[in-house]
């Protein structure tokens, strides 16, 4: 006789599980907001329970995550990390070891901005934040200015350029990237001096690369280090993952240590995000597809946008079309869709045709109320990033 093991998902669990993704499928706040699915719970159950501290072979199951993001991307050695926010501190604290020193970055990069100020906290480092002239990527022409050499006591010396693909969005072309990291890679290094760095904020670099159609091996190629998100548009329940060489990898786990990221148990963790992974990453251009299937539709509608709408992403330019945030909540709730005054539109593997349709019926509405002089919901809102 076969034995059959009683699956652990009961028809309770599985209709919780199936109101959750229903919920998260209206959800355009963010990508963060996706929720495990069964296989995800299934890696959980199966996953190695090592003390990944202690254990001095670590968790086979966060090895198998670390080591799927080194196929990916070619680098030397990955570490599991709690958050992006985490990830890319990491990063840069391990290349910046010793004050005077700078960061160059874009001046709307998350490393700068969304990290409660821990660049000048945790590594001491001033930033330079340049606008890229396109207005939408960073160029070698942008960024080659803005370089401070190693000598001038006046002036902390760049040690570190920090990229962001994808930024609100948007992609960081290949061929950019490679113009900048030849360029920081080829300055001259003052003796006794480390070269200058090369580091991603590559929290959707998977988006960016599927977007683009080009090669992670090659894009990865041009840094010296990423951070990596997993619990953004790829759906695990938490994590990041930092790579760079062995020796790299071998620094950053102290400060990992250091930053609280040393954790008992996470290879339940690791397993739900390598999951996550295989789950999504297939899933990413049919993503973007509704994405601009989207956009064009709000376009036609008289919407407009305040970058251009490239991955998973729509960024409204409500204010150009006179349109207060309150109101663009309000009618979007009407319909059930959970959106930020900020009105950045974000799509993820959970986001159903069904939610679509009822965003754009919302955005109709709202659209056709504006035209007709209908009083809009003016008052001051706050919720999410506004
Ligand atoms: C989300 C995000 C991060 C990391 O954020 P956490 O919330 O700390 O995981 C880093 N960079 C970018 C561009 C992001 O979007």
């Amino acid at each position: 006789m076969v034995e059959t093991t009683p699956s652990p998902f009961t028809p309770e669990v599985r209709a919780r599980f199936q109101a959750n993704a229903e919920k998260a499928s209206r959800d355009f706040r963010s990508d963060v907001v996706t929720v495990p699915t069964e296989d995800m719970m299934k890696a959980v159950l199966e996953a190695s329970v090592n003390d990944d501290i202690y254990d001095e072979e670590g968790d086979p199951s966060v090895k198998a995550l670390e080591q799927r993001l080194v196929e990916l991307t070619g680098m030397e050695a990955a570490l599991w990390a709690v958050s992006g926010t985490q990830g890319n501190q990491i990063c840069l604290r391990t290349h910046l070891t010793q004050p005077p020193h700078g960061v160059v970055l874009d001046h709307r990069a998350h490393v700068h901005c969304w990290e409660s100020g821990a660049l000048p906290v945790i590594s001491q480092a001033s930033t330079t934040t340049v606008k890229p002239k396109n207005g939408v990527h960073l160029t070698l022409e942008d960024i080659k200015p803005h370089i401070i050499p190693y000598g001038n006591i006046h002036f902390p010396p760049t040690r570190v350029v920090s990229l962001e693909n994808t930024l609100y969005g948007t992609v960081l072309p290949l061929a950019d990237a490679q113009a900048i990291s030849s360029y920081v890679r080829g300055l001259p290094v003052a003796e006794g001096q480390q070269p200058v760095r090369m580091h991603l904020d590559g929290a959707r670099v998977f988006d960016g690369v599927a977007a683009e159609g080009s090669d992670l091996r090659a894009y990865a190629a041009c840094f010296d280090s990423i951070s990596v998100c997993l619990a953004k548009g790829i759906g695990a329940p938490m994590g990041s993952v930092v790579l760079g060489s062995g020796a790299f990898v071998a620094r950053a786990r102290w400060f990992r240590k250091m930053l609280g990221g040393g954790t008992r148990q996470p290879g339940m963790m690791a397993a739900a995000a390598l999951a996550a992974l295989e789950h999504s990453l297939p899933r990413l251009p049919a993503v973007h597809g509704m994405t601009r299937a989207a956009a064009v539709e709000l376009e036609a509608l008289g919407y407009r946008f305040s970058l251009p709408p490239q991955t998973n992403m729509i960024l409204l330019d409500l204010d150009a079309v006179g349109i207060p945030p309150a109101a663009f909540v309000e009618y979007c709730a009407r319909e059930k869709i959970a959106v930020f005054p900020m009105a950045r539109l974000v799509f993820h593997h959970q986001t159903s045709e069904a939610a679509v349709r009822a965003l754009v019926s919302a955005l109709t509405k709202l659209m056709q109320d504006k035209k007709k002089g209908v009083a809009l919901e003016d008052k001051k809102i706050g919720g999410g990033y506004s």
